[in-house]
């Protein structure tokens, strides 16, 4: 914990930024360098790079806190500003399911199918069997929809259901459509997980990304382990950015916006460890635990959604390994509101609290949380560069 002068005037700053994750502190490093502000940024955990963030477990591997990020992007102006602070590992992010007893290619490609029917297939054939399984849905409605307009019950039951009645505790039909539809579906072999052109890990990790903004930034101070309610008693400020849940921010006046969380479970294994399991059979190559960064367990008998191993896609060079099983929960159960829920409900709720928040003419609202949107990192790094350009900069200069 910081310790706090004890003042009887509040020190006046240019701008309070509150939370130290991407929204937060790219928008520091803008106010700061290019419009020459003082920024305080401001967390009430005890580290930078929030959701993102990343360390060096007890083990010596580089892991994610708060499950797997992986970093891609379609936007070059994404991709150039973070350039200036990272250099990047790439990373063709390659993912399983295990499902009936087996591990299956995914997301669903011809690997997949070739699986299914156990013989060698064409793309013309598993097209031809999608269009004799998938429903015929225009414009598909919600999650279920969309998986089975494109590749029917069966697949859809096996890789879809079960996962998102884990993850969201909601039937996929009560969520929007682009939960399920974020997994891209393919007839070739391409078996990345992710569509984006840019596919890349910062090369030393998040972490030292945020450290080395922050290097680069001397007119913006962090203060750890600390809230909002904490530093309004001893700041002012023009300008607040705020970037966490937008209904605590309103004291849930509109009542509480609904949130998914998760819970982690951690194990560390030796190269000797490792060896005595004869995990290599599994992981097919030595040094690891299972056979990808990513294992889905869609079942409704398994209560875990996923098993992470992040050594497949850091490349890091060390001997032991470290997994990380995770388990959906509910927001009650860990006070950490991982994920935004999209359905009709949260949006109607949601939409009363951008009107109080349009009210605020000195508080930015930004990042996944204050937007209450399932928002990847780089276009929450896209919405602050935004942002800054178009309404923070011209607010200053009006001022
Ligand atoms: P956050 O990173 O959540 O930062 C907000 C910060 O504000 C937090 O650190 C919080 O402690 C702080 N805060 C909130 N309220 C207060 C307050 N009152 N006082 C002080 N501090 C406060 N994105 C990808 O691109 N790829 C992925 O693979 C990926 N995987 C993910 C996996 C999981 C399990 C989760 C939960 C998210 C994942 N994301 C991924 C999304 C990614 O985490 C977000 O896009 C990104 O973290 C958003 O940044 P942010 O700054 O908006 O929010
Ligand atoms: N999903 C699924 N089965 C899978 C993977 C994903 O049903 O094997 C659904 C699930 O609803 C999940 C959503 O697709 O929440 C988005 O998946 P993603 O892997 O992008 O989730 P995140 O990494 O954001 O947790």
């Amino acid at each position: 914990m910081i310790e706090w002068i004890e003042l009887s005037v509040k020190e006046h700053i240019d701008c309070l930024v509150v939370g130290a994750g991407f929204a937060g502190v790219v928008m520091a490093e803008r106010l700061a360098n290019a419009s020459g502000k003082r920024c305080v940024v401001i967390d009430q955990r005890e580290h930078l790079a929030g959701n993102a963030h990343d360390f060096v477990d007890d083990a010596g591997v580089l892991v994610h806190s708060y499950g797997p990020h992986y970093f891609r992007t379609n936007s070059g102006m994404v991709r150039d500003y973070l350039s200036r602070f990272t250099t990047w590992h790439p990373v063709d992010y390659q993912i399983k399911s295990y499902a009936d007893g087996q591990f299956w290619s995914f997301p669903i490609n011809l690997n997949t199918y070739e699986e299914m029917v156990g013989r060698p297939s064409t793309e013309e054939e598993f097209k031809s069997y999608l269009e004799s399984v998938r429903l015929p849905i225009a414009e598909p409605a919600n999650s279920e929809e969309v998986i089975i307009s494109q590749v029917g019950k069966e697949l859809y039951e096996r890789f879809f259901e079960g996962y998102t009645l884990k993850q969201w505790k909601r039937h996929p039909k009560e969520l929007d459509a682009s939960v399920c539809g974020r997994i891209p579906i393919r007839t070739n072999r391409d078996d990345r997980y992710l569509r984006e052109e840019f596919q890349a890990l910062p090369t030393d990790g998040y972490t030292k990304l945020f450290e080395r903004i922050l290097d680069e930034s001397p007119r913006v101070q962090v203060k750890l382990g600390t809230s909002l309610a904490e530093a309004s008693k001893h700041y002012s400020w023009d300008l607040l950015v705020f970037t966490g849940a937008i209904d605590q921010y309103f004291d849930e006046r509109c009542g509480p916006l609904p949130y998914r969380s998760l819970k982690f479970e951690r194990e560390s294994y030796s190269a000797e460890q490792l060896q005595q399991q004869g995990r290599e059979k599994i992981a097919g190559k030595p040094g690891f635990w299972q056979p990808a960064m990513q294992v889905n367990y869609p079942g409704k008998d398994i209560e875990f959604t996923r098993i992470v191993e992040i050594k497949h896609a850091t490349g890091q060079a060390v001997s032991a390994t470290s997994i990380s099983r995770e388990f959906p929960a509910g927001f009650e159960e860990t006070n950490e509101p991982y994920y935004p829920v999209p359905t009709p409900e949260s949006a109607a709720i949601y939409r009363r609290y951008k009107m109080l928040a349009e009210a605020e003419t000195s508080t930015v609202f930004l990042g996944r949380l204050a937007t209450y949107r399932y928002y990847n990192m780089d276009q929450v790094v896209a919405m602050a560069l935004k942002k800054f350009d178009l309404q923070v900069q011209g607010g200053f200069d009006r001022r």
